[in-house]
């Protein structure tokens, strides 16, 4: 099996580099990327335990960009982590999450639902190359009983148009583009079925976004088929993923239920020589 989209505790994830190679192996997955959003501080324990399990792992990143007030996540895959110009925006948009936790914890203190966020931002701050965000803030909610779950936390505080949602401030999807690309990678739209904006993916494509992200977990059957004749029509490659953030993170485990055919991988292989990646594992 074949899965690109992962998360660890570098991001929003619960398992750590090991649990989650454990996690892997266990699943019956044998290609495999970590896609933390807006860090790249797992990729390089990862690509280490991979390769002593026989692993093949592709760097890869989730970035949340913005775009006419809605989060668009770009799935960036085979860059070169240590780029300065990709370290830079990341740095920054870092920096950014942690105003916005901050901003939303205000908010839910106003709305009598104070969370603990001092250890939160001082995490944050002790280790600057991890990212924080609303699932810990959600966990945090429920730490502190105001949310039975996570999910409950994210219904009624956290999600677009809740009271205690603050809107991102981020960059475009173009400014996106050119930070992987710079760093000599390629970039998927990640799960277009949550996006809601099908309307928008001829203006990605143009926006230099070379793939689209058909299989994921939150993705039916008619998605799948909906999203891979776009991508066809498109003339831009397929990607894929579970999009598993560990156990303990209030989602449904995923991992080894949703993969890429290894001819979708192979096109997407294609894909990233033909736009000058070399950093595509054999
Ligand atoms: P943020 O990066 O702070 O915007 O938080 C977005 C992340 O929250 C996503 O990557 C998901 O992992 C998670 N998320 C978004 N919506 C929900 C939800 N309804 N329930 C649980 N997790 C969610
Ligand atoms: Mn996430
Ligand atoms: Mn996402
Ligand atoms: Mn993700």
């Amino acid at each position: 099996m074949i899965d690109l989209h992962l998360h660890t505790t570098a991001s929003d994830g619960t398992w750590t580099p090991e649990q989650l190679v454990t996690g892997v192996v266990a699943a019956g997955v044998q290609v495999f990327s970590v896609t933390d959003h807006d860090t790249t501080a797992a990729l390089s324990a990862v690509a280490t335990l991979a390769a002593r399990h026989g692993l093949t792992f592709v760097p890869g990143i989730e970035i949340s960009a913005i775009h006419d007030g809605h989060d668009v996540h770009l799935l960036g895959y085979a860059f070169d982590p240590a780029a300065a110009s990709l370290d830079d925006l990341l740095r920054t948009l870092r920096a950014a999450r942690i105003t916005r936790v901050g901003e939303i914890a205000g908010r839910l203190a106003d709305l009598g639902a104070p969370i603990d966020v001092a250890s939160l931002e001082h995490a944050a701050q002790r280790q600057p190359e991890r990212s924080i965000g609303r699932p810990q803030v959600a966990r945090a909610l429920v730490a502190a009983g105001h949310a039975a779950t996570v999910d409950e936390a994210f219904d009624r505080f956290l999600a677009t148009g809740r009271p205690a949602h603050v809107t991102r401030r981020s960059v475009s999807p173009a400014d996106v583009v050119s930070a992987i690309g710079g760093a000599g990678g390629i970039v998927s739209l990640a799960h277009p079925g949550l996006l809601r904006r099908d309307d928008w993916v001829p203006w990605l494509v143009t926006q230099g976004v070379v793939a689209l992200e058909v299989y994921h977990s939150s993705h039916d059957r008619g998605d799948e088929q909906r999203y891979r004749a776009l991508a066809e029509s498109m003339g831009v490659a397929v990607s894929g993923g579970s999009d598993d953030h560990g156990p303990a993170s209030g989602r449904p485990p995923s991992l080894g239920t949703v993969g890429l055919p290894r001819d979708d991988y192979e096109e997407l292989r294609r894909c990233a020589r033909r736009h000058g990646c070399c950093q595509w594992p054999e």
